[in-house]
């Protein structure tokens, strides 16, 4: 393992910033109180990085996110930028950092704390004990396959005249790596994989099922695997989601999968993501961590922000990057406890919930903790 941790910080647009402030609190606390060596650059992406010199990530900040071990990203976006040219868009930074860094394997977990496992105070319903991850693949399928495009289609009886192509493609290696991945995070979890597709309807997904299964017969035996057509995953996930570990799945699927999921677990405002590639010369991925959440221009510069999805965000940096699951369950333990003990940020409070405390709170809170 090496002893230095390089690490990345772009903070973004909106709330990007203030919740990245308490992530920064969190490093911290690990220098000074774990013994953890970690070397932090801060740089610009997104509508931040177009106001400084009018591009969403210059050609220097791409080539400091190679070469780190880990990018944090806050959020970027907001409506001050919706005129602005399609290639200039603060969303362009974040594309680009994903496809040159080549991130194929996206994880969400789905984690369910149990503090919030009562959903009164949410005004939605949980599922308590809930603990899955989400890989989907991300640089390739249906959303870059080619052919593409919207053409005129004269055929007879098409009303309107017109047809839109979009083409589901994968390659065996793509298949493979991402596998890959799926089956080393379920080595850190409960040893099991659920690969979903559509093998009964598609060519990539018999592809799928056969790569998959290969990985796991040639590099994976003792991790247990199963495979769902995504139609019946989407409904078992509903049903009964506390029946996976690891679901590995396709761009697309992953999309779908993913989101629904993640509402199985309370706000938008308690959900990480880390995005992986190849390992590096180091043998760590590349990597980069982000919440889900956006920019939420609504509440930009008010305090509310939760910035627990951000630091969970980092709990999977720890984890992934820094091969320190012992400090990443201290830091998710450490979360656990602020909840236990009733804090809430004001998204997490509904009717009755309490009184609501600020982002700066809630992140000195679980410093504290
Ligand atoms: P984007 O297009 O950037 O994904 P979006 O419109 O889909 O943005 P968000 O910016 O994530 O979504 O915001 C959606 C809603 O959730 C907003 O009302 C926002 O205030 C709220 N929200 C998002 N993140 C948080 C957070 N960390 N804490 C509290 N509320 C949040
Ligand atoms: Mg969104």
């Amino acid at each position: 393992m090496s002893d230095t941790n390089s690490i990345l910080i772009l903070p973004g647009d909106g709330i990007g910033a203030e919740v990245m402030a308490e992530v920064v609190k969190v490093i911290d606390w690990f220098q000074d109180n774990r013994g953890m060596a970690f070397t932090v650059d801060h740089d610009l992406v997104g509508g931040a990085a177009y106001d400084a010199h009018g591009k969403p990530l210059s050609d220097e900040t791409m080539a400091k996110a190679q070469a780190v071990d880990a990018v944090l990203l806050g959020a970027v976006g907001g409506p001050k930028y919706d005129d602005l040219d399609f290639s200039l868009k603060p969303e362009r930074g974040l594309l680009r950092l994903r496809k040159e860094m080549d991130l194929y394997a996206n994880l969400r977990p789905a984690q369910c704390f149990d503090a919030l496992a009562d959903f009164s105070s949410l005004k939605r319903e949980v599922v308590a004990g809930l603990d899955i991850l989400i890989v989907r693949e991300l640089t390739s399928g249906i959303y870059f396959g080619q052919p593409r495009g919207i053409e005129d289609d004269t055929s007879e009886g098409n009303e309107g005249g017109r047809v839109g192509i979009n083409t589901q493609r994968y390659t065996s290696g793509e298949i493979r790596r991402v596998a890959r991945s799926a089956f080393e995070l379920a080595k850190k979890r409960d040893n099991r994989v659920c690969s979903m597709e559509k093998a009964n309807v598609m060519e990539s997904g018999i592809l799928w099922r056969q790569e998959v299964q290969w990985v796991h017969d040639n590099e994976y035996p003792d991790v247990e695997l199963s495979h769902m057509y995504a139609d019946n995953g989407a409904m078992q996930l509903v049903r009964n989601p506390r029946q996976f570990d690891v679901i590995v799945t396709d761009n697309l699927f992953g999309d779908i999968l993913s989101d629904a999921a993640a509402m199985l677990t309370g706000s938008l405002g308690m959900l990480p993501s880390a995005s992986l590639g190849a390992p590096m010369a180091n043998g760590r991925p590349k990597a980069l961590y982000e919440p889900v959440h956006g920019s939420a221009p609504d509440i930009t510069g008010q305090g509310k922000a939760n910035p627990i999805a951000c630091i969970l965000s980092f709990a999977m940096a720890l984890r992934y990057s820094f091969d320190r699951g012992d400090a990443a369950s201290e830091l998710e333990a450490a979360v656990e406890k602020v909840l236990a003990d009733g804090l809430r940020t004001a998204d997490l409070t509904g009717p009755g919930g309490g009184d609501a405390i600020s982002t700066s709170q809630m992140g000195d809170s679980i410093v504290a903790a």
